[in-house]
């Protein structure tokens, strides 16, 4: 018997985003083809509290956002944490976005976060709030442990992530949120303070992001 998803995915990518490089956008596409998303968000942080000040201001990077997305009809930038004073917390926007999209009907929004910030997730705001208001979807990343249900996590947040493993897509689609799926991506071996220290130190950071973003800068 044919299975109906009950709940429409919606992708939304947080991160600084200080620049966008190649290893964000080919991670979106790869996870909204996964998932078959119409919609991805990208939502850069304003006053993220858990790292050093974004080296570029949120308007630039909205920008920078919005100039490497333009040309693709999956991808939008939420630019409400920049907008917001004060620091900003996850949890915070996507309750915001949760409601702002329930109105048009069941939805399942699909935290997409790295490896690398998965596994400090207990340090952030209200962190086991998130897993009330969306699901969240690995990518792995070189450099961090491989996160899979038989990860070694730390104890705080190997016993929230415990039943929560989804291990097809679908399941994705038929609760709202609560899961935690591990999306096959491309390894890419790049990151924005690569590129920060390629650009300080006078080389070419070329072909790790896209170039009118290098141009940008
Ligand atoms: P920085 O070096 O400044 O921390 P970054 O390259 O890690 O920058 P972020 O804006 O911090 O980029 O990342 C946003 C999200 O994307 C995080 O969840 C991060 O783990 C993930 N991410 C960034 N780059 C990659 C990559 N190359 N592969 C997998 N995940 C990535
Ligand atoms: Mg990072």
């Amino acid at each position: 018997m044919a299975e109906i998803a009950q709940y429409s995915l919606i992708g939304i990518y947080g991160g600084t985003f200080d620049p966008i490089h190649y290893g964000h956008l080919r991670i979106a596409e790869e996870v909204a083809d996964i998932l078959e998303l119409h919609q991805l968000f990208f939502l850069p942080a304003g006053h993220p509290r858990l790292r050093t000040p974004p080296f570029v201001t949120g308007k630039h990077r909205v920008a920078m956002l919005q100039e490497a997305i333009r040309d693709n009809p999956r991808f939008s930038v939420d630019d409400r944490e920049i907008k917001r004073p004060g620091e900003t917390y996850s949890v915070e926007s996507l309750r915001e976005i949760r409601q702002a999209y329930e109105a048009n009907g069941p939805v399942a929004l699909c935290f997409i976060t790295g490896a690398d910030a998965f596994i400090r997730l207990p340090y952030w705001y209200h962190w086991r709030e998130l897993f009330e208001l969306c699901h969240l979807v690995i990518v792995n990343r070189p450099g961090s442990a491989p996160v899979n249900p038989l990860s070694d996590l730390p104890d705080e947040l190997r016993d929230v992530c415990q039943d929560r493993w989804a291990r097809r897509t679908n399941e994705l689609k038929n609760s709202p949120a609560g899961l935690i799926f591990t999306a096959s991506t491309t390894l890419l071996d790049i990151s924005s303070t690569t590129i920060r220290n390629i650009i300080a130190s006078g080389k070419s950071a070329r072909y790790l992001l896209p170039e009118s973003i290098l141009n940008y800068i």
